[in-house]
């Protein structure tokens, strides 16, 4: 079963709109074993759109577009598999009187325009749509079957998930591959490598490393009967520097640890402004277990709203490992939280108090003893501008992981070793 994608329109060729639907396509298809073999992009002509999709079933058994089926004449979609059919395009009564509902519900006067949206070529089938108002279509050309989804994301997914896939995963079979995806944090891409060595010797067995700023994803395809234990391999060798699997994120980790443990969390951050706040309320939810932060970006705002000692201050300027220290305990302190998470360093592009650009320190205070404190190692994507964003993204990856260890007390040591923790919390 092969599958090529055409993603029609112009503002992806522009590079006004990243082509966020492919990607998503690309990923719904592979978790069904479904391998799309080509993927393309074409603008809103009609020629170029005939062309790419009768080109694409010469190799392929499906092929899935979309974009260009609303209702204005840069919609083109529609006329071009009508016509790659040689079928006249004509007006479903059902689609019609749906369209009409639809804009009475929203009050509105139906455009003539819009029940362009009813045609459908002669002998294809709507798809409905139950997001929005162009449905899709299916479409029987010679050498295979043309699914059309409109462009709008949100209406492309519902409609790919309730109309396409359970024809397509019935005609597929079972996958002869399987994947995983685990997710770690702190580690570097060489590190990890290094100790994948032996599953990388294994056959049958592949490995591919998707780095993101401080996270490193590792994808595993294997057969399905022996995915498993190669995954267990993997994060025997990685140990607690895996955070997760699939789609689970790190910030959904820590708010699952926090909940797990009915505890809080507060922020106190300087170069990061809030955006550890921000991962911490990105979780429906968060408010059970985020309490609150304090963006204090000036030297003087740590010693007054977060109690660090002005002694601490003055002979070590802001960016200290005491200072994290005790701008975590502070915030524990005043916030009234279980946990508190500090971060203050140098984002650049100048340096700081005399501290070179990359330079940060991490603490957590916990109910436990003294808070936890890290100076991460950032690989510095040189001086550019690109630097400061990244070193504040990776400030941000660092933290919610020191969170982590510290909840599943594994914070010591060297970072990334197995030290027992790792087994104890996986759900
Ligand atoms: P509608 O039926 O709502 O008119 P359509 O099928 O005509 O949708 P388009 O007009 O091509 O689709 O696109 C609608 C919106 O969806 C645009 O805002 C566009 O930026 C977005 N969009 C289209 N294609 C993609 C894509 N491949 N990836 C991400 N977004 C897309
Ligand atoms: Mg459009």
């Amino acid at each position: 079963m092969r599958v090529e994608l055409v993603t029609v329109g112009d503002e992806l060729l522009l590079g006004d709109t990243l082509n966020g639907n492919a990607a998503w396509l690309g990923r719904r298809l592979a978790e069904h074993g479904i391998a799309v073999t080509r993927s393309v992009v074409v603008g809103d002509e009609m020629d170029v759109i005939i062309e790419a999709v009768t080109s694409a079933l010469r190799r392929a058994d499906a092929v899935i577009t979309t974009g260009g089926l609303g209702p204005t004449y840069d919609d083109l979609t529609r006329d071009a598999l009508a016509k790659a059919a040689g079928a006249a395009l004509v007006r479903d009564p059902e689609l019609e009187a749906r369209l009409r509902d639809r804009a009475e519900a929203a009050g509105r006067e139906p455009l003539p325009m819009a029940f362009r949206m009813a045609d459908v070529p002669e002998g294809a089938r709507p798809l409905a749509n139950p997001a929005g108002s162009a449905p899709g279509l299916r479409v029987a050309l010679p050498g295979g079957t043309v699914y059309a989804l409109p462009g709008v994301p949100f209406e492309m997914r519902a409609l790919m998930d309730t109309a396409v896939l359970p024809e397509l995963a019935g005609r597929a079979g079972a996958p002869a591959l399987a994947r995983r995806t685990l997710r770690t944090a702190a580690l570097w891409e060489s590190e990890i490598a290094t100790r994948l060595a032996e599953i990388e010797a294994m056959d049958g067995v592949a490995l591919a490393y998707l780095p993101e700023p401080a996270e490193v994803k590792i994808r595993i395809t294997a057969a399905p009967d022996r995915l498993p234990s190669v995954e267990a391999r993997v994060r025997e060798l990685l140990g607690p520097a895996v955070y997760g699997a699939d789609g689970e994120t790190l910030d959904r980790v820590v708010h699952r640890l926090l909940a797990d443990r009915s505890a809080t969390v507060a922020t106190a951050e300087s170069l990061t402004g809030g955006l550890i706040g921000a991962a911490l309320t990105e979780m429906p939810g968060s408010s059970a277990t985020y309490a609150g932060g304090v963006v204090a970006y000036a030297t003087e705002l740590k010693e007054r709203l977060l109690g660090v000692p002005s002694g601490l201050l003055t002979a070590n300027g802001a960016v200290h490992p005491d200072v994290a220290a005790a701008m975590a305990a502070g915030v524990r302190d005043r916030l009234g939280a279980t946990y508190g998470v500090a971060v203050t360093g140098v984002a650049g592009p100048d340096p700081q108090d005399a501290r070179p650009v990359g330079t940060v320190y991490i603490a957590v205070a916990g109910p436990g003893a003294a808070p936890s404190v890290v100076a991460p190692r950032l690989p510095l994507p040189g001086t550019g501008p690109q630097t400061r964003p990244a070193i504040r993204r990776m400030t941000v990856v660092h933290a919610l992981d020191l969170l982590r260890r510290v909840m599943l007390g594994c914070e010591e040591g060297e970072r990334g070793t197995k030290s027992g923790c790792d087994r104890e919390e996986r759900s």
